[in-house]
């Protein structure tokens, strides 16, 4: 299955990946992670992105959609994938169907989480990330308002909106149990 997960900060979109991809056979691409592992690295694309990530703004697109291109022509990502915070604009959305399409491939699903925003703001202040101070939390979730909600409705023929306020196993199930008819 290909598979994306859409929700704002703090929506739990890495645990669930973290819990759904093993069940469905699939690898958890998440660009957050593969960014943070380029910063860290101190790879030419991590001293591009890090800037971005300090403030919480988006790395362009033509960077972003680069790096997740290569990722997708790896082998195991050739049978299926579950993207967690890609995409994340509609540039990144069309690049997306493009290079899907360009192997006669296209997504299954595109899974929205929903979150309560004082649950939200609780669940990254706890979280201990560099990246995840007041100013910035703020400014991804205007980020997220901004550049990432619009894709609802890019994506509405295939959007799947599931509740993510309880325990992370029980939004786990919930999810599968939607996708078990897509796969
Ligand atoms: P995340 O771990 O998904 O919260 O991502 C952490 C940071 O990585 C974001 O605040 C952005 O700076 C950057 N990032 C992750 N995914 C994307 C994306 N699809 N487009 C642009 N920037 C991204």
């Amino acid at each position: 299955m290909r598979i994306i997960l859409i929700g704002p900060p703090g929506a739990g979109k890495g645990t669930q990946a973290a819990l759904l991809h093993s069940e469905l056979g699939v690898p958890h691409i998440s660009t957050g992670v593969l960014f943070r592992q380029h910063v860290d690295g101190q790879t030419p694309l991590g001293r591009q992105a890090g800037r971005y990530l300090d403030t919480g703004d988006l790395v362009p697109d033509r960077i972003t959609t680069e790096m997740v291109a290569q990722r997708l022509a790896e082998p195991d990502a050739r049978q299926g994938f579950l993207l967690d915070g890609f995409p994340r604009t509609l540039p990144q959305a069309r690049a997306l169907s493009e290079l899907l399409a360009a192997d006669d491939h296209r997504l299954d699903a595109a899974v929205e989480y929903t979150v309560p925003d004082e649950v939200l703001t609780e669940r990254l202040l706890s979280r201990a990330r560099t990246d995840d101070t007041p100013e910035t939390i703020r400014n991804r979730q205007q980020v997220y308002r901004t550049q990432t909600a619009p894709l609802l409705r890019f994506y509405a023929d295939i959007l799947l909106t599931v509740d993510a306020a309880g325990p992370a196993a029980d939004i786990a199930e919930k999810t599968l149990g939607l996708l078990r008819p897509r796969g």
